[in-house]
């Protein structure tokens, strides 16, 4: 019978999206990546899901909402390893911003019906929301460097990647 796959999943929270678009951009290397792995989850490049666990989930943005809040939980009990990527999903991002202000006067001024908006009043990392292996900083990620981590996790190795954090022992 043939060796299953090792499972990678890529989330989305509070971002723009330009580090799942790092991951797209890695093309070539991409295509050999999917050889060796099931890409499991991954919005931005395909609506095929396939359930967890997975072996690796690679996490963009931030914690802005409550619902975010809990769906990080989930995501990180179907994870065998988790690696947040990206200034938002590392430090709060840009958004991080409303840390320092009373969040209703932002979105008193830009929606027309803030009734509507549902928000909390901080923008914070994944890493003070759930256990985090491996913090990968960038705006947008490297993707050379995206694509050692992935590797190094999928197969078992501590990743070769300069000053960033690794919780892995
Ligand atoms: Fe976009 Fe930068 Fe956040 Fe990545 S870290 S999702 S590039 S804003």
């Amino acid at each position: 019978m043939a060796k299953s796959k090792p499972k990678l999943a890529v989330w989305k929270f509070a971002s723009c999206d330009g580090c799942q678009l790092s991951i797209l951009d890695l093309e070539d290397e991409l295509l050999a990546l999917t050889g060796e792995v099931e890409i499991a989850q991954f919005l931005e490049a395909t609506r095929a899901v396939s359930e967890g666990p997975y072996d690796l989930s690679l996490v963009e943005g931030s914690i802005t909402t409550a619902h975010d809040a809990e769906r990080i939980k989930m995501v990180r009990q179907q994870s065998k390893m988790l690696v947040t990527i990206g200034a938002c999903a590392t430090s709060g991002g840009i958004q991080a911003l409303r840390n320092f202000r009373d969040i209703n006067d932002f979105v008193a001024a830009v929606y027309a019906r803030p009734d509507y908006i549902d928000t909390l009043a901080t923008s914070t990392p994944i890493a003070e929301h759930v256990a985090v292996d491996f913090e990968l900083r960038g705006c947008p990620v490297n993707k050379h460097q995206l694509l050692e981590v992935v590797t190094a996790f999928l197969f078992g190795r501590k990743p070769m990647v300069a000053g960033h954090s690794v919780c892995m022992e």
